[in-house]
C-alpha cells in the first residue's frame, strides 16, 4: 500500500506542470494504449516527460516499440489550430504522422538502433495543419533515451519550427535577384567601396567598362586610372567630399572611362551614398554607375546645335532687314532704280532660307511627335531627281550625270522623297567646294529602288560615319566654314525608314561621299 502510494505520489510528480499539455497528459486515459497506466511507467519515461513538460523548448517523444507520443506546449503551436493537435498525444506514431513517415521512420530506426543522433537544418517537412498541407521547416534533433535495461527505449525530438527564418530568408533572397534582374535590366554598373581599405566589390560589367580584372576586391586607385586624365581629379575630391566628416553622404559625378583594356571611351553617371556611424566616421559607401554616353552627346549637341540655330537663323534676317531697309529708302529716293529688283531678289533669297530652316525645325518636331505622314502616291523617281537638280542648279554650275534607270515608277511620298533628294543633292553640292560632278545613279531588282548621290568632295571622316543621320549631328560643328543645322540627314533618314527603307553612305575623307537609300518596289504603303 505504502509502496503504491509512493509510487503515485511519484508518477504525479513527474507530471506536474508543462500548462495545457501537462493537464492533458495527466487526464489522458493511458491504460488504452501499450504503455498503460502511468503508475507502471518507468523512471526513464517519467523523467523524460517530465523534462519535456516543463521545458519551453518544443519537445516531442516517441516511446517503446509503438512509438506513442508525447510533447509540451512549446511544440503544440507546431501542430497548427486544427491539426493533429491534441489527437497525437498517445498517438501512435505511424498513426499520426502518414503524410511523413516515410521520411521519418528511417531517422527513428537509426537512432532506436542504438546509432547516432540526427541532425537537421531548415528541413522542410509539410504537415497537415489549419486544414491543408502546409510547408513547414525545422530544424531539429533526434536523440535517444535508454531505458531502465540501458537500451533505447524511445526518441526524444528536440526542434525548432524555422518556417519563419526560411520565408524570410527566402524572400531576401527572391528580393535579391529582383534587385539584381532590375540591375541587369537597366544596365547598370554597381559598385561598394570599403572606405578603410579603399578597395571596392563591383559587378562584372562595371569591371568591363573599366576594363578591370573579374577579381572580387579591386583597389579604387585601379579605377581612377581607368578615367581620362582630366577626369581623375575632379572624381577624387568628389569622392572625399563625400566620405568626409560632416557631409551628407551625397555622391554624384559624371566621368568618362578610358577602358584599361581596348581604350574605348564611355560617359558614366556615378550616383552614390556614403553611410556615417554615430561618431561620425564613414562606414560604408555603395552605388551604381549608368552609362550616359549617348544621353550625354545629344546633349552636347543640343547644345551645340542651338548656338549653331541662331547664328544660321541671323545670318538670312541680317541679311533680309538690310535689304528691306535699302528698299524701304530707294522707294521713298528712288523707286524706279535698277537697284530695286536686285534687293527684291536678295531679300526673297534670304526669305527663302528662312523658310528652309524654319521647315526642317518644323519636320524635327513632327518626327518626334510621331506625325510624319506619308501620302503614298505612283510616280517616276527619274523625273523627281531631274527637276529637283534643275530646281538647285538653275544657273548650270554643277555637271549632274545621271545613270542607270531613264524612268522608274515607284509608290512612296511625292513630297518627302523630294525632301531627301534636295537634301543629299544639296550636300554633295555644299560640301564639294573644289568638284563640280556629282553622279546620280537610279537602280531597282524585284524588291527594291536604289538611289545614290555620287559627289567628289571633301568626304567623311569613317569615325563619324556611325552619327551622320542622328539628330543634329555635325561633322564639323565649331568650323562655320558650311553652314547648316545638321538636321538634314536625320529628317531623310527618318522620312526613309516611314517608307520601311534603308539610308547609308560610303565616303572616305578627300575623295567624295556616296550617300544611297532604297526603297520597297511595292505599294504596301500605299494599301
Ligand atoms: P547640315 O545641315 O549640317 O548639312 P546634315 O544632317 O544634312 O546637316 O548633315 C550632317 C553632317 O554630315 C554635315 O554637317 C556634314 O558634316 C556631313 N555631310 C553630309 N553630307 C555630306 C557630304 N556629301 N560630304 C561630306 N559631308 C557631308
Amino acid at each position: 500500500m505504502n509502496t503504491a502510494t509512493g509510487t503515485q505520489t511519484s508518477h504525479n510528480n513527474y507530471l506536474q506542470g508543462g500548462g495545457e499539455m501537462g493537464q492533458l497528459t495527466r487526464e489522458f486515459d493511458w491504460s488504452k494504449t501499450v504503455l498503460g497506466s502511468p503508475n507502471n511507467w518507468s523512471q526513464s519515461l517519467l523523467t523524460t516527460i517530465s523534462i519535456i513538460l516543463n521545458s519551453r523548448f518544443p519537445m516531442f517523444l516517441w516511446w517503446g516499440p509503438e512509438l506513442i507520443q508525447f510533447y509540451n506546449d512549446a511544440y503544440r503551436p507546431s501542430m497548427g489550430q486544427n491539426g493533429k493537435h491534441p489527437k497525437a498525444l498517445g498517438q501512435r506514431g505511424a498513426d499520426c504522422w502518414p503524410e511523413i513517415w516515410p521520411v521519418i521512420k528511417p531517422l527513428i530506426d537509426q537512432v532506436m538502433s542504438g546509432g547516432e543522433s540526427t541532425w537537421s537544418e531548415n528541413q522542410l517537412i509539410p504537415i497537415y495543419r489549419n486544414n491543408k498541407l502546409e510547408d513547414v521547416y525545422w530544424t531539429f534533433s533526434y536523440s535517444k533515451v535508454l531505458d531502465e535495461t540501458g537500451n533505447p527505449g524511445g526518441v526524444l525530438v528536440i526542434c525548432n519550427e524555422t518556417t519563419q527564418q526560411v520565408q524570410s530568408f527566402n524572400n531576401l533572397e527572391s528580393a535579391k535577384n529582383e534587385l539584381e534582374f532590375a540591375i541587369e535590366a537597366a544596365d547598370l554598373g554597381t559598385w561598394d567601396l570599403n572606405p578603410k581599405t579603399l578597395k571596392f566589390i563591383g559587378n562584372d560589367r562595371l569591371k568591363d567598362w573599366f576594363g578591370l580584372p573579374y577579381d572580387t576586391e579591386i583597389a579604387l586607385e585601379s579605377a581612377v586610372a581607368a578615367m581620362v586624365e582630366e577626369d581623375r581629379e575632379r572624381v577624387n575630391e568628389t569622392i572625399a567630399k563625400a566620405m568626409a566628416k560632416g557631409s551628407d553622404g551625397s555622391y554624384n559625378v559624371i566621368y568618362t572611362i578610358q577602358n584599361l583594356k581596348d581604350g574605348a571611351r564611355r560617359i558614366v553617371e556615378a550616383k552614390g551614398r556614403a553611410l556615417f556611424d554615430s561618431e561620425g566616421n564613414v562606414y560604408q559607401f555603395s552605388g551604381i554607375l549608368q552609362d550616359v554616353t549617348e544621353a550625354f552627346q545629344l546633349q552636347v549637341r543640343k547644345d551645340e546645335f542651338i548656338s549653331v540655330a541662331s547664328h544660321e537663323l541671323k545670318t538670312p534676317i541680317t541679311s533680309l532687314s538690310a535689304s528691306m531697309q535699302i528698299l524701304q529708302k530707294l522707294v521713298k529716293t528712288d523707286p524706279a532704280s535698277d537697284k530695286v529688283p536686285m534687293f527684291v531678289n536678295k531679300a526673297s533669297n534670304n526669305l527663302s532660307k528662312l523658310v528652309h530652316l524654319l521647315d526642317d525645325l518644323l519636320n524635327v518636331t513632327k518626327i518626334q511627335q510621331g506625325q510624319l505622314a506619308l501620302n503614298i502616291n505612283r510616280f517616276d523617281i527619274v523625273e523627281l531627281i531631274r527637276d529637283c537638280t534643275e530646281h538647285i542648279n538653275p544657273t548650270n554650275d554643277y555637271e549632274f550625270v545621271f545613270m542607270g534607270d531613264e524612268e522608274l515608277m515607284i509608290y512612296a511620298d511625292y513630297r518627302r522623297i523630294d525632301q531627301v533628294m534636295i537634301n543629299l543633292i544639296g550636300n554633295a553640292i555644299k560640301y564639294s567646294p573644289s568638284s563640280k560632278r556629282i553622279e546620280i545613279t537610279v537602280m531597282h531588282d524585284d524588291e527594291r529602288a536604289t538611289v545614290c548621290v555620287r559627289d567628289f568632295g571633301i568626304g567623311i571622316n569613317p569615325q563619324k560615319l556611325p552619327h551622320l543621320f542622328d539628330r543634329y549631328y555635325r561633322v564639323d560643328s565649331f568650323g562655320h566654314q558650311f553652314s547648316g543645322l545638321g538636321l538634314g540627314l536625320y529628317i531623310s533618314s527618318e522620312i526613309i525608314t516611314r517608307h520601311n527603307g534603308k539610308i547609308g553612305v560610303d565616303s572616305e575623307v578627300g575623295g567624295g561621299s556616296n550617300f544611297w537609300f532604297s526603297i520597297p518596289m511595292d505599294d504596301t504603303l500605299a494599301l
